[in-house]
């Protein structure tokens, strides 16, 4: 069997067929069909790129020229055929067809335009994501997501960190604040896990540095372009740390990723036509952005920014990833450490107008913690368990968390952040 295997002839994708002379063997999906009687063309797209095929009366075989006519698009084929130059064709080369088989039909209509030129609209292109996948601005985008992925691990692990997995099933709100969805464990009420927060802090406090790629489920009610009720998110913790040194590390994590992402995503950034710079940093203190946003006449609450002061600060700083710390406060989660009375060692980062990140020094402090959680109108008792691990050894240690789908969004510059997620969660859609 093996051997028999051995002398048929292997397949070429697409884009090392432009290399290639003579005899190739194709496998993908119909992506056009043209029928000028004679001459016959399909062109072919598999998951490396597209070719022109061309189908002759007079040289390919008499079945595959007939099935050549009536080849639905986006059904499964292969190809046997030879490579030759063709000045008109796409690339320079096309595929002169010797033999055509189809190896999964497509149902005619697709019930959405999965053309370059698609105006199907993002709701519909949702319901039948699989098929949007056949898409190449669909697919460049989430090709580029892995490798968003992978430049995170790789520095990650470059900065000697240990990466984690942490429970998505959890007894009680790590945070409180946010709504939780909540399940039923046996016969205890549990949550989804809206953060791997006090999980990461835990486990800093002895390995030092550590990361993960954490799921999130959050039952907000909102329906915004920025939001998602499940999203993940790019955690970071690092132990000896201050809101100085993470914010650093996450300055040179989001340019380590642009420079992936400019290196091995060429043809993917042609294709959504984006051009990325690598980010500059820059540092401002809240009380400054106050400040600034006066001038141009921008809302900024007591502790918290507005959605047009991010965007302002993007216009500003294009580019770039804002820091703005020394944060109210009241305006951030109660294991963030207090710098004196009303100010915090918390900050969110700022990219391309919209925040990317929230992080900060944590209080490692056990009576400081509950005094903070008091504050917040929170019960100490439900967070007993959290506060002691302080207890036996705790060094200061600081942190973020990075949304994947949200620095997905804003790299790429895209209008809702459903386009950066394969199968989005949000109020209404729970399927596919
Ligand atoms: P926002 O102000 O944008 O609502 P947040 O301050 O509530 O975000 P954090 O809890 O600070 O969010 O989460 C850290 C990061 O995770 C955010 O900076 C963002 O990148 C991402 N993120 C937060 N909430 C969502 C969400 N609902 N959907 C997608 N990404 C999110
Ligand atoms: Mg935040």
């Amino acid at each position: 069997m093996l051997k028999e295997k051995k002398n048929e002839l292997e397949r070429t994708y697409i884009k090392d067929a432009f290399s290639k002379n003579g005899k190739v063997f194709l496998k993908g999906w119909v992506y056009e069909v043209r029928d000028l009687s004679k001459i016959r063309f399909v062109i072919l797209r598999d998951v490396s790129g597209q070719i022109q095929t061309i189908g002759l009366d007079s040289k390919t075989d008499k079945e595959s020229f007939e099935l050549m006519k009536s080849l639905n698009r986006e059904s499964v084929i292969s190809v046997i055929g030879d490579v030759k130059e063709s000045k008109q064709a796409p690339g320079g080369k096309e595929v002169l067809v010797e033999k055509i088989e189809v190896i999964a039909k497509a149902e005619n209509p697709l019930p959405i335009d999965v053309s370059d030129f698609s105006k199907t609209e993002l709701p519909k292109r949702l319901d039948y994501r699989f098929l949007d996948l056949h898409r190449k601005e669909t697919q460049a985008i989430f090709k580029i997501q892995s490798t968003i992925q992978q430049a995170y691990m790789e520095f990650m692990i470059k900065e000697g960190a240990v990466m984690a997995q942490f429970p998505s099933i959890i007894g009680s709100s790590s945070e409180g604040g946010t709504d939780l969805f909540n399940v039923q464990y046996f016969e205890k009420k549990a949550c989804l896990s809206q953060s791997c927060q006090l999980y990461k802090q835990m486990l800093a406090c002895s390995m030092e540095k550590v990361f993960a790629i954490f799921t999130v489920w959050r039952a907000e009610k909102h329906n915004t372009v920025r939001h998602l009720n499940e999203s993940r998110q790019f955690d970071y913790e690092q132990a000896f740390a201050d809101d100085k040194i993470v914010m650093e590390v996450l300055g040179r994590c989001v340019q380590y990723i642009v420079k992936r992402v400019m290196e091995l995503n060429k043809e993917e950034l042609e294709v959504l036509n984006v051009k990325l710079k690598v980010p500059g940093v820059n540092y401002l203190t809240f009380g400054e952005v106050s400040e600034m946003m006066k001038k141009y006449k921008i809302h900024v609450g007591k502790d918290d920014l507005s959605g047009d002061a991010e965007k302002k600060l993007g216009e500003l700083y294009p580019d770039t990833v804002v820091f703005v710390h020394d944060w109210p406060l009241s305006g951030k989660p109660f294991y963030i450490m207090p710098k004196g009375k009303d100010l915090s060692y918390g900050f969110d980062a700022i990219y391309q107008g919209m925040e990317i990140s929230s992080g900060g020094q944590r209080v490692h402090l056990p009576e400081l913690l509950i005094e903070r959680l008091k504050a917040k109108g929170l019960n100490p008792k439900d967070f007993k368990a959290y506060v002691d691990s302080f207890r036996f050894g705790a060094p200061p240690h600081a942190g973020w968390g990075v949304g994947l789908e949200r620095i997905t969004m804003l790299i790429l510059g895209l209008p809702n952040i459903r386009e950066a997620v394969l199968f989005p969660r949000d109020r209404d859609r729970l399927t596919p």
